[in-house]
Parts: C-alpha cells; sequence; structure tokens
C-alpha cells in the first residue's frame, strides 16, 4: 500500500472553509470490461470512454432514437482503469475529509454485476490504508479507528459482524444523531484487521442467499468507520475536545430493483422486491444535487434516516456509478447514467 505525502491531505482547517460553501455531491462513473462469460457469448460493449469525464455510446446507428449518446460526469474510468486509479483520482478526498472532523459517505449504484462491490472494497482497503497512514504521522494527536457493518434488506437491519441475525432497531440519540442500536463496533487495530473483519461480512452476507446474487443484489451494505481523534497535550484535561467523524461506504442493492418497482406500480402494494432505501435515496440525492437547503424526506427510508448526517450540512458525498459495456444491459446502463445526470 502506498503512502501519502501530508501535503496531499486535506488540512483541517482548508476543509472547514470548504464546508461553509455548498458543496456539490461528486459523481464518477466506472465502466468495468466485458466479462469472460460476455466475451464467450460474442458480446459487443458498447460503451467507451472517450476522455476522463466523458462516456459514448457508440451503437447510436441502431438506435435511431432521441437518445443522447455522450455524457459527462466529473470523472469517467475506461475498464481496464484499476479501482486504485478510481480512489486516488475521485474517491479519496472525499472519504479522507473523516481526518478533518468531516463526515463523508461514499455510493456504489449500478445493476447487479456491474462492479458496484469489486470497487466498493477496494475503495474501503485504500481509505482504511491512508488513514493508519495519516495516524502513524500524527503522533501528537490520539486517534481511535471504530468499524461498524449492516446490511439493509426489506428494510431491516443485520449486523454483519455478528451472527446473531435478530433485526437491529434506528434510534434518535439526542446527542449522535440516528444510530443502530446495539450495533457491533470493532475497534480497528491494523489493516489486517480490517481485512478479518471484511471476510467476516462477506461469510455473513452470504447467508440465507439461495442463488448468487439473490440477496446481495437486493439489499444495501453500509460499511462505517468512525475515527475520534484529541490532541494529546490536553488529553484528560478539562479543556480536551474530541474531534469525531464517520465515512460509510455504501454499497447499494442493484439498481434494476428501482427501476423494476417503478414500472410496475401496482404491484408495489404487494410488497414484493420494492426498495423503499433506494427510491428514497434517488429522491434525496435529487434535492441534494439542487442544493442543500428546503425540506429533506431523510426520515422515509432506513438508509437515508442512517445517512442523513453523512449526507446533509457540512457532509461530503461521492457517487460511483458502475457500468457494464456489454449491449445486452443497454436499459439498465441507461437508467444508471440517467440517475448519474440527476445527481451531478
Ligand atoms: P455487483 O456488486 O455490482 O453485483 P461485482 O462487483 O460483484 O458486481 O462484479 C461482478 C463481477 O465483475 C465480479 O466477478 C468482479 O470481480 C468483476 N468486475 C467488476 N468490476 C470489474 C473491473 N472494473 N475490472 C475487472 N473485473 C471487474
Ligand atoms: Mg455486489
Amino acid at each position: 500500500m502506498g503512502s501519502i505525502g501530508a501535503e496531499e491531505l486535506p488540512k483541517v482547517e482548508k476543509m472547514q472553509m470548504a464546508s461553509t460553501r455548498e458543496e456539490k455531491i461528486l459523481v464518477l462513473v466506472r465502466l468495468r470490461p466485458l466479462s469472460e462469460k460476455e466475451i464467450l457469448a460474442s458480446e459487443a460493449a458498447d460503451w467507451e470512454c472517450i476522455n476522463d469525464t466523458t462516456i459514448l455510446y457508440r451503437n447510436t446507428l441502431r438506435e435511431g432514437s432521441t437518445f443522447p449518446s455522450a455524457y459527462t460526469f466529473d470523472k469517467v474510468f475506461r475498464g481496464d482503469c484499476p479501482t486504485r486509479q478510481v480512489y486516488d483520482d475521485g474517491a479519496r478526498e472525499v472519504a479522507l475529509s473523516v481526518v478533518s472532523g468531516i463526515n463523508s459517505s461514499i455510493f456504489a449504484y449500478g445493476q447487479t454485476s456491474s462492479g458496484k462491490t469489486y470497487t466498493m472494497m477496494g475503495i474501503t482497503e485504500y481509505t482504511v490504508a491512508d488513514i493508519f497512514d495519516y495516524i502513524r504521522r500524527h503522533e501528537e494527536r490520539a486517534f481511535v479507528l471504530k468499524f461498524s457493518a449492516i446490511e439493509i434488506y426489506n428494510e431491516a437491519i443485520r449486523d454483519l459482524l455478528s451472527t446473531d441475525g435478530t433485526p437491529l432497531r434506528l434510534l434518535d440519540d439526542p446527542e449522535k444523531g440516528t444510530i443502530v442500536e446495539k450495533v457491533t463496533e470493532e475497534t480497528l487495530k491494523d489493516w489486517n484487521h480490517l481485512k478479518e473483519l471484511l471476510s467476516v461480512c462477506e461469510a455473513q452476507r452470504r447467508i440465507g442467499e439461495t442463488s448468487l446474487n439473490e440477496k446481495s443484489s437486493r439489499s444495501h451494505q453500509i460499511l462505517r468507520l468512525t475515527i475520534e481523534s484529541s490532541a494529546r497535550e490536553f488529553l484528560g484535561k478539562e479543556n480536551s475536545t474530541t474531534l469525531s467523524a464517520t465515512v460509510n461506504f455504501v454499497d447499494l442493492a442493484g439498481s434494476e430493483r428501482a427501476s423494476q418497482a417503478l414500472s410496475s406500480g401496482a404491484r408495489l402494494k404487494e410488497g414484493c422486491h420494492i426498495n423503499r432505501s433506494l427510491l428514497t435515496l434517488g429522491t434525496v440525492i435529487r434535492k441534494l444535487s439542487k442544493g442543500r437547503q428546503g425540506h429533506i424526506n431523510y426520515r422515509d427510508s432506513k438508509l437515508t434516516r442512517l445517512l442523513q448526517p453523512a449526507l446533509g450540512g457540512n457532509a461530503r458525498t461521492a457517487i460511483i456509478c458502475t457500468l457494464s459495456p456489454a449491449r445486452s444491459h443497454v436499459e439498465q446502463t441507461r437508467n444508471t447514467l440517467l440517475f448519474a445526470c440527476c445527481a451531478k
């Protein structure tokens, strides 16, 4: 894991200045390569990144539609781009604002098999490595890094670090805001400790899954890092203050669930395959992208309620929209790009 220079890290003063103005949501788009299966099926790749901000639909001849063919975002990443680059050129600044006491959230949005988990795992690991590196170089402060992991499935919250399957409740804490009652919080010792915890989560997430991608495509996974720090010279003294912030890594349910729910209005009431959290998140993001004022319906879903402190106000937000280049997925790819356009 590469180390980082102090000059590259967000400075507390700089970040606090930045947080007094309105931060836009950072919208990144990542195109994955064709999978082996898609190549074997002789699938065509219809999407191409023509520079580092624009993605192009190449099959316009077949289309003859009014649908736009070029889309521009803060950054787009080609199929052969490593996750390290997605992190360095996009997500890193947002994730590391946590060391300056600023909450942040990084989302992966896209259809099942577009690369959300692949992307989010890498970004979580790079962030933790950078935070440990930062802690090593700031001996004047005492740091505590805490990790928790939950899954939201059908609006029920489950602890991914515990084998006890009882759903967890959300509580309104007068000081901390919305919290997950009794959630397991591990104090991270080092990077290897994180790797261990991630494999526990992975195993927990698979429990109850009947077929590949079945449940993980309908549930949201939230990995949360809380970093607390205080100046050593004031430790234990009355004027000691603790800086605390969280960064959330959110691996969302497959976005095809949102469009299915929308396109089958009558079925909504039956309660099948509905993902209220995903739909509400879309609404919240659209409102936030137009400026962070006015009423925002965070309380309409568990996901947005839980993430409210890391979405509104001074919080920093990045959304990584993941895409498959395959022709057979064009419909879902466009839906994802439309979501991405709404967020920017
Ligand atoms: P999702 O979480 O969106 O359902 P995954 O992250 O599980 O999708 O990715 C589906 C498959 O594609 C996995 O086997 C993963 O390793 C592979 N994959 C995803 N993105 C990339 C990428 N950028 N480069 C190479 N392989 C990728
Ligand atoms: Mg996944």
